[in-house]
């Protein structure tokens, strides 16, 4: 599962969000009295998007090349441990696909840390780390595969493809 929203696109490419954006997100649609702003349809679905966490650019991502060569996934399970972003019932293989900055992954981006509030950052990531633990764990117990797909590792679609095939296969 991906809990938390990506870092908001309008920034610079793998500037971490500020605590600020991220309440704001919080009560997206709402202006600062708490009425609500009128968007369109599109602009709905992408506040919908960034506030669920889910449907990112990078799970469409991995969403279309698996459609290619395993299509029958199910999205979001709640009956799943962790509510894998990409599931394989019958098989038993959990997919999930996350965000660099807020799964605390050890690369550029994931290391990347806001000047203000860090502290604030560093134990809201540390809890997400512990919890996508946590979720691993569960999924073993119950005889589940799970297989992680970082956001930076798209950019070598071919590489991806690859290891999303082997653990499939
Ligand atoms: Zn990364």
């Amino acid at each position: 599962m991906s809990p938390l929203p990506d870092p908001p696109p309008l920034r610079g490419r793998g500037e971490a969000p500020s605590p600020a954006s991220a309440a704001q997100r919080g009560r997206a649609g709402e202006g600062a009295l708490g009425v609500r702003r009128k968007e369109t349809p599109a602009q709905r679905s992408a506040i919908m998007r960034a506030v669920k966490g889910r449907d990112t650019s990078p799970e469409l991502a991995v969403r279309a090349m698996l459609r290619t060569f395993a299509p029958f996934y199910r999205l979001h399970r709640k009956d799943v441990p962790g509510n894998p972003d990409i599931a394989y019932i019958g098989r038993k293989r959990a997919i999930f696909v996350h965000g660099c900055f807020w799964h605390g992954h050890e690369c550029q981006r994931g290391a990347r840390m806001p000047k203000a509030n860090a502290e604030y950052w560093r134990a809201k990531i540390a809890k997400n780390v512990a919890r996508d633990a946590a979720h691993q764990a569960a999924l073993a117990a119950q005889g589940w595969r799970a297989l992680t797909i970082w956001e930076c590792e798209l950019k070598d679609a071919a590489a991806t493809e690859k290891k999303l095939r082997e653990f499939l296969g």
